[in-house]
């Protein structure tokens, strides 16, 4: 799918914004740049409460390509780390550094690095965002957001994902936030970044809804190395469950939020629910399953939508709360083409 319109720095020209695309449903992605560095900013629509323990009607609509739910408000989708790239090298992701997709237009990623976004940045992209999205009609002002910081860049690279997480809490527009991470054990701590925020937030009596997200993929830890293929579990491991399970306990018992397990679901998927439940628990852990849609025979392949459904109703039946993201689809699917599938879905 080509996005209906192209606007080129048309209200904008000479400012740091590079490149704004809108598309039919009003989702925005933009590029900016700042000292130097080129930033994404995205405005992707909001999925609607009915993904949460979809019946099984919903979750065939979910799983349709056809059939997609309309979704109203926009959620911002922010980078943690600049010009395109992460530190990581997870499979089939765009933002990877020595991935299968190597040039990513606009970013110029060929002789640009990685580099981390720090508080200051972030508050300048949160403006920026903020301008985009009122000129273009998504935000009314002084309308509070959403954000997500699950664009470039992983909190297990960015030593200050505390402050970043603090200043997003503070912003007095912007209501809530979720923050992913694959959890790699990179030195940067993000596991414990994650619950010393909750601390400050619950100590400060700071009114910010903050949910936290591990992707694991898998229930295999083998399958999950996997996909974080940069790693091996001798140099750079990445958090056990059993740590990963004492943070989500810790952040819900400062903060009453669960945290949430991500899985991306293709048709090779190891996704145990037994596993689940024998290390998380159902009080503090969701878990949020992402069908994927295969877009060539190269690409890992689609699950069954029959077998879909089984994984569903068995993580059901041990009692999580699952959150089922829609099928990509539209501008979704478009981005997929083009290598943005790891939106949503760290
Ligand atoms: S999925 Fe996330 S952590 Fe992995 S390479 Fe992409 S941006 Fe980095």
């Amino acid at each position: 799918m080509s996005p209906e319109r192209s606007i080129e720095n048309d209200l904008l020209e000479g400012s740091s914004v590079l490149k704004i695309e809108q598309y039919p449903d009003q989702s925005i992605e933009a590029l900016v740049s700042c000292e130097g560095q080129t930033y994404p900013l995205v405005w992707t629509a909001s999925y609607g409460p009915n993904v949460i323990n979809p019946d099984i009607d919903t979750l065939k609509q979910l799983l349709s390509v056809e059939d997609q739910p309309t979704f109203k408000n926009h959620t911002l989708l922010l980078p943690l780390q600049a010009n395109g790239h992460c530190a990581a090298d997870c499979r089939g992701c765009v933002f990877a550094n020595h991935r299968e997709v190597t040039a990513l237009e606009g970013f110029g990623r060929e002789n640009r690095i990685a580099s981390r976004v720090e508080p200051s940045t972030m508050n300048m992209l949160i403006s920026k965002a903020v301008q985009i999205a009122e000129m273009r009609g998504l935000l009314n002002p002084g309308e509070s957001f959403r954000v997500n910081p699950l664009l470039s860049g992983d909190p297990s690279y960015n030593r200050d994902t505390l402050q970043l997480i603090l200043t997003i809490a503070a912003h007095d527009r912007i209501e809530a936030s979720r923050w992913s991470t694959i959890a790699a054990k990179t030195g940067n701590a993000p596991l414990e970044q994650f619950e010393e925020a909750t601390r400050v937030m619950r100590d400060h009596h700071m009114n910010h809804k903050a949910r936290f997200q591990v992707s694991l993929h898998s229930t295999e830890q083998e399958q999950r190395m996997e996909h974080v293929w940069h790693y091996s579990p001798t140099t750079h491991p990445l958090y056990s469950f059993e740590e990963i399970a004492a943070t989500f306990s810790n952040i819900y018992s400062m903060s009453g939020y669960a945290s949430t397990l991500a899985f991306v679901v293709h048709a090779g998927s190891i996704i145990d629910p037994a596993v689940l439940k024998a290390h998380f628990s159902t009080e503090n852990t969701w878990v949020s399953l992402r069908p994927m849609i295969a877009t060539d025979t190269d690409s890992a392949q689609s699950m069954k939508i029959n077998d879909f459904e089984d994984l569903y109703c068995r993580i059901r039946q041990e009692g999580f709360t699952t959150v089922v993201m829609p099928t990509v689809n539209g501008i979704e699917q478009d981005n997929l083409n083009r290598g943005l599938m790891h939106i949503e879905s760290h």
